[in-house]
């Protein structure tokens, strides 16, 4: 089926880009191109901001009942959506059509509810002395977001961003665009006020940049590679404009010596293999208590073996390929290197024996890793876990915060108190005890080069206000 899109969505309306250009579709598990998407220019970039602006002084004083009225329009909107969206995310990401319908639809569901119901309430007041602190929306938001969940991270930024009164311009991933399309779809059925939010796809450094670089967005929400945040705040600094990051992870799963080592094995693997391992919190590295740690290994290894790799659409596949080709090489590269740094194979590695086509790479599992080698200290984004001995929770805290990252991990322990110690010790945004469940009402951020802000709940509706003292 050809799924070409020939328009962007600019001030409520779908019109065509300014430049010729297009960009194309790919399907990981096939390998072949099954749509296209315009090419966006600094001019749309232009034109959207413009819109933006026009549409942002009606939109941040209208009632947070109005506002809340038409996200609820726009959750209904999308949630009769709800199955294409999935479909949509196995076709141009390769996510398997379960895992994609239950994540890559129903959390942006979910997530959005949320937004409707906080709208709905205006924001808090407080009283300082003689000052009256009010919160105000931003203004106009560039949004730039990357493939890997491609609704959930367009609606963590809309939805709260819509919420507080902001206006928005989407520049989505150009490897998965065609969900941001079917999210301007319910926008347009919704019936969202013009100019409120507007889409430019296109490639980063054109459309990307000039979303970043231009002089009347106040400020950019993005999520992606570190590199690529880094150069994003560049940009934005030349205005100061805020900016808020969502970057890469190496998380660490520690599993103390008293864990139920069988669950917080199978989660473990579980966790680090989501998404073809293509998922910025994944516990990519698992510590484990030197008195159990071989029995971890092999444990992981057995986990590994359930994973079967295939058509994103077949109900027994558990792993798609990944993204692209690009994507590929250097996941494998990443393997290679682990292996001569030493690491030891327990299971998939490079020859593993792969479907005949699609960007797959087997799930891997490399032992005793090196804390300060390089599979342990870079984002991999692939279905690759490393497991490190680690001797007691202090050495087990020391080796978990031995990273330039710090978005999540995990604690394992039969004691709470004493994984609740350990918790607190990691230096990351969220820690998650014996599972705990994820909750998207919990503020989602990195510390360190991990990012900057918070999204999700009320923590992610505040990144897009200002406040301001009334002295009286
Ligand atoms: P990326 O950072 O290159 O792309 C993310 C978004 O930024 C895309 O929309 C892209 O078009 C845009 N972009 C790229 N260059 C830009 C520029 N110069 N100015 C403005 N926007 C620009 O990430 P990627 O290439 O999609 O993935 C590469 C790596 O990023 C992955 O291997 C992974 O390590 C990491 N990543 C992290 C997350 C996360 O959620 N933390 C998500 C995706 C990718």
């Amino acid at each position: 089926m050809d799924r070409t899109r020939t328009d962007i969505y600019l001030d409520g309306r779908w019109v065509a880009a300014s430049g010729g250009e297009t960009l194309p579709v790919r399907n990981p598990a096939t390998e072949e191109v099954f749509a296209s998407v315009p090419a966006g220019t600094p001019a749309d970039v232009d034109r959207a901001v413009a819109a933006a602006r026009a549409a942002f002084p009606g939109w941040a004083s209208a009632a947070p009942a109005d506002r809340a009225a038409h996200l609820d329009r726009l959750h209904a909107a999308l949630t009769a959506r709800a199955d294409e969206i999935a479909r949509t995310v196995a076709t141009e990401l390769g996510t398997p059509l379960k895992v994609a319908t239950r994540i890559q639809a129903g959390l942006p569901l979910t997530v959005l509810r949320g937004y409707v119901e906080l709208a709905a309430r205006p924001p808090a007041e407080e009283t300082v002395g003689n000052s009256l602190v009010v919160r105000e929306p931003v203004g106009v938001v560039g949004a730039i977001t990357p493939w890997n969940y491609p609704l959930h991270q367009v609606v963590a930024k809309v939805g709260a961003a819509l919420a507080a009164g902001c206006t928005v311009v989407l520049k989505p991933s150009e490897l998965t665009p065609l969900t941001a399309y079917l999210l301007f779809d319910a926008v347009h059925e919704a019936g969202l006020p013009a100019g409120v939010i507007n889409l430019v796809p296109g490639a980063g450094p054109v459309v990307g940049e000039a979303l970043a670089a231009h002089p009347d967005v106040d400020m950019v929400s993005f999520t992606g590679s570190t590199a690529t945040g880094r150069r994003i705040a560049h940009l934005a600094a030349d205005r100061v404009a805020r900016v808020a990051l969502e970057l890469g992870g190496k998380s660490a799963n520690v599993i103390l010596d008293d864990a139920d080592l069988a669950t917080a094995v199978k989660v473990g693997v579980g966790n680090a293999f989501l998404n073809s391992g293509q998922t910025c919190t994944a516990w990519t590295r698992m510590l484990v208590h030197r008195d159990r740690y071989a029995e971890a290994v092999e444990l992981a290894a057995a986990a590994a073996g359930t994973y079967r790799l295939g058509d994103p659409f077949d109900p027994a596949t558990r792993l798609g390929p990944l993204v692209s080709a690009a994507q590929r090489e250097r996941v494998r590269g990443h393997v290679e290197k682990g292996l001569a740094d030493g690491g030891r194979l327990v299971a998939g590695g490079p020859d593993a024996p792969l479907p005949g086509r699609g960007f797959f790479v087997a799930p891997t599992v490399i032992a005793d890793v090196d804390p300060d080698s390089a599979l342990a200290q870079e984002e991999v984004f692939g279905p690759v876990l490393a497991l490190l001995p680690v001797s007691d929770d202090e050495h087990a805290v020391a080796v978990a915060n031995n990273s330039r990252y710090g978005l999540a991990g995990a604690v394992w322990s039969g004691d709470e108190e004493r994984a609740l110690r350990v918790a607190r010790g990691i230096r990351t945004g969220a820690v998650d005890i014996n599972g705990g469940a994820f909750n998207p009402l919990a503020p989602f951020g990195g510390y360190k080069q991990s990012g900057l802000g918070r999204e999700l709940g009320s923590h992610g509706l505040d990144e897009f206000r200002q406040v301001k003292a009334i002295q009286r």
